[in-house]
């Protein structure tokens, strides 16, 4: 063998770099599944399933092109394989040439596999992934000599270098920015009529693997039974046509909005198909800007979708490549507690958080503000151990991949990096969860309580939080509203609240 061409889980691309200049004559595609991966943290048993489903269909797809694989199925009876260690037992064995992947997207394992490969005495060739709009040369030039990152500035880079709904030099429409019409709730009716998203069928392959991990697997958090991801390119690409034509158009306007019993609204869903790389973001942009274009979305909703994929997605992969390893040790507020242990359950008398839990145990997903604003906002106030919080994230969404869960995660919902990533924590009470969702009428706890026995849990720990960092928020202007709040409770009540014990359930 010539070349071993390692391919891994969220790497499942034809045309990646991995496979210029590839022979079939001479090289040899190499792919695995690995308890270690599988046990790093409890994965959610829907995230295994579609990583190993999705791996196994692409493995098919490669060798109907021509290109020979070995593909490392996983042994029900295998108590610790490593991917690291499959790779250097067939390293022995094959004795390659060289190495040749593209560049892990996680740290921890580009270390592992160069490790591995070195100790076999094999050079490696990590190439850089084009699956990205920003190449981290890119980002680090822009970074260069920057105190603060903030996603604007880099989105606006990025929509001038990229020229996506640009009209020379000028962004389309004459903004830059959406947010402000964006932000809709449902108010008391709830939800109008909406398409609900496409299901693919488990076909014989999905199956056989739901089987596998409901067999060696069974006691990770989360069900199987509602599978229906996109586990290949053309249902990926199909579930993107169907978000273009049925649910763009509203996108922007409810992206904030949660109501009880309706996990997907207008969510794109197409995170896992992009972290797995079975779609490129490009492709993306170009399908919601020809809607654009095509006068069938209006502005403010292409606007709101393109920022998350050529700002957001790019800019946490940057920070992430940028300060890591140090940056997963970070600990800005000191937040010393242990995750409750609900979080794995979804038991609790908190209807808010019931209610997202819940959800992504039964589907692996949760959309973008009830991570932020029920999970991540509830462990920022209770002061969650980051690494504790982080290792939640990691196991319990589908689309979980290091690069883009640690920064959103660390930098944005728990303000562990200082505010490298965030100007201010995303802090707030339970009045916010009110207005943008219906969840607080089917709670014991009463929203804009925070004292008492029916206090609610965000209210009270949103002023304990403001009154533990005070001293650290008071230089930052965007916090000196709520700290002129908080001066204005009385001090006996604020004594009630810096007593007041977490929810143990
Ligand atoms: P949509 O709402 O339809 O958005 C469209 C796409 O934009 C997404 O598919 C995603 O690719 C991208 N996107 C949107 N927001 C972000 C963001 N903040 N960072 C990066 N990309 C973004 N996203 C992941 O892909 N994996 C994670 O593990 C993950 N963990 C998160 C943890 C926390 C605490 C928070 C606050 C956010 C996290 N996100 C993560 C970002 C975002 O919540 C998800 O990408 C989104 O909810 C996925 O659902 P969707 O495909 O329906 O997204
Ligand atoms: Fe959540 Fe508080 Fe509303 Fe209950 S009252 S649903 S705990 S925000």
């Amino acid at each position: 063998v010539r070349h071993l061409v390692v391919v891994l889980g969220d790497q499942l691309d034809a045309e990646s770099a991995a496979f210029d200049g590839f022979d079939p004559r001479r090289d040899r595609v190499w792919m695995a599944e690995a308890v270690g991966e599988a046990e790093y943290v409890r994965s959610h048993k829907v995230r295994l399933a579609l990583f190993f489903s999705a791996m196994r269909h692409f493995a098919d797809e490669l060798k109907q092109r021509g290109r020979p694989v070995t593909y490392h199925e996983l042994d029900p009876h295998d108590a610790r394989s490593s991917l690291a260690g499959r790779m250097t037992a067939d390293l022995r064995d094959w004795k390659p040439e060289r190495v040749i992947g593209v560049e892990p997207g996680e740290h921890r394992v580009r270390e592992d596999l160069t490790h591995a490969a070195h100790e076999a005495g094999i050079p490696v060739e990590w190439r850089s992934d084009r699956h990205f709009l920003c190449p981290r040369e890119v980002f680090d030039d822009w970074a260069e000599g920057r105190k603060t990152f903030r996603q604007e500035h880099f989105y606006r880079m990025m929509r001038r270098r990229t020229g996506v709904l640009m009209d020379g030099e000028e962004p389309v429409g004459g903004m830059w920015n959406y947010d402000a019409e964006n932000r809709a709730s449902f108010g008391r009716e709830g939800p109008p009529d909406h398409p609900s998203p496409p299901a693919y069928r488990p076909d014989a392959i999905t199956r056989e693997v739901l089987e596998l991990v409901a067999r060696r697997f069974g006691g990770h958090p989360g069900s199987l039974d509602a599978f229906a991801w996109p586990v290949t390119r053309a249902q990926a690409l199909d579930a993107l046509q169907r978000f273009v034509r049925e649910r763009l158009a509203s996108f922007g306007r409810y992206q904030d909005a949660m109501w009880t019993g309706e996990p997907y609204l207008w969510h794109s869903l197409l995170s896992s198909s992009l972290n797995l790389h079975l779609l490129r973001p490009h492709e993306v942009l170009a399908a919601a800007t020809a809607a654009f274009r095509d006068g069938v979305v209006p502005a403010a909703a292409a606007e709101g979708f393109v920022r998350q994929i050529l700002g957001w997605r790019e800019y946490v992969r940057g920070i992430y490549h940028r300060f890591m390893p140090e940056y997963a040790q970070r600990n800005a507020l000191g937040a010393d507690r242990p995750l409750p242990e609900f979080y794995w359950t979804g038991e609790t008398a908190m209807a808010c958080l019931r209610e997202a839990i819940g959800q992504t145990l039964s589907t692996g997903y949760a959309h973008h503000i009830q991570r932020l604003m029920i999970t991540g906002l509830y462990s920022l106030l209770l002061g969650v151990r980051p690494k504790e919080i982080h290792e939640w994230y990691l196991a319990i969404y589908l689309d979980a991949v290091e690069w883009v869960e640690l920064p959103n995660v660390l930098g944005m919902s728990q303000y562990a990096d200082g505010g490298l990533l965030a100007s201010k924590p995303y802090a707030a009470g339970g009045a916010y969860i009110r207005r943008m969702s219906n969840y607080c009428r089917g709670c014991r706890y009463r929203p804009d309580r925070r004292t008492g026995d029916d206090a609610c849990p965000f209210t009270r720990l949103y002023w304990a939080f403001l009154d533990r960092h005070r001293r650290r928020l008071k230089g930052n202007p965007r916090m000196s509203l709520a700290l002129r709040n908080l001066d204005r409770i009385p001090k006996s009540e604020l004594r009630e609240i810096r007593k007041a014990r977490p929810e143990k359930r």
